[in-house]
């Protein structure tokens, strides 16, 4: 019997894709030079220079301040605009601080969070930066719902990893078998789940091609499996 429900936060109570589209969006307001690009357009190349230099960070051929001046160096040098590197920190800067205003849910996060706080014990499992994510929890109003926040920069474990499940576990004084895990990410979420001796719901709203019996597309598909 399930009576513990522990939850990813980034893409799956939180709607990040929406978040930076209307934030690079808000940043391109700033500056006149961008009046006659689309919204769209500018959207565009800042995820498609954001994924090609995170690739570069993720195979450690840059360091995380050189991600974020290569982003902001990239943005602009795309409509020919040459940025120094201390232009391009402060830049990243006001990008960061327009993002945080733009965190956002999914639409239908509050309302099942509400209707399960009742009836489970509901905890938060994130990988990330503590102060951060514990920001963007606040932010959104989510701390009245969770008995526990785990993030994995406080605890010194990140998920797939089965300790971080245990300590879920531990905090609600409960067996993994009376737990369930939602997420976004397969090998992440799921399988780390999985191996911990839970169980494990996977939101798939890209509507991936992937055999898992237990899965949804929307949160408010969950009961379904509660
Ligand atoms: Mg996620």
């Amino acid at each position: 019997m399930i009576k513990a429900i522990f939850f990813d936060l980034d893409d799956t109570l939180v709607n990040s894709k929406k978040a930076e589209y209307n934030a690079i969006c808000d940043f391109k307001k700033l500056y006149s030079e961008f009046d006659k690009i689309k919204d769209i357009d500018f959207a565009n190349v800042w995820n498609k220079i954001t994924i090609e230099i995170y690739e570069e960070y993720h195979s450690g051929k840059i360091s995380f301040e050189e991600l974020r001046i290569g982003r902001m160096k990239g943005l602009f040098s795309n409509y020919s605009i040459n940025i120094s590197d201390e232009e391009a920190e402060q830049k990243f800067k006001d990008y960061k601080s327009i993002y945080e205003k733009n965190w956002i849910l999914f639409d239908d996060a509050k309302e099942v969070l509400e209707h399960l706080k009742n009836k489970y014990k509901l905890v938060i499992i994130s990988n990330g930066d503590g102060k951060w994510q514990r920001k963007k929890i606040e932010h959104m109003g989510l701390n009245k719902y969770f008995s526990d926040i785990i993030i994995s920069s406080e605890v010194g474990y990140s998920k797939p990893e089965k300790e971080i499940f245990d300590i879920a576990c531990k905090m609600v004084d409960l067996k993994p078998a009376n737990c369930v895990m939602i997420g976004d990410k397969l090998k992440v979420d799921i399988q780390g789940a999985l191996n911990a001796g839970m169980q494990a719901i996977w939101v798939n709203r890209k509507k991936e091609k992937l055999s898992y019996e237990y899965q949804i597309k929307e949160l408010n598909e969950l009961t379904k499996y509660l």
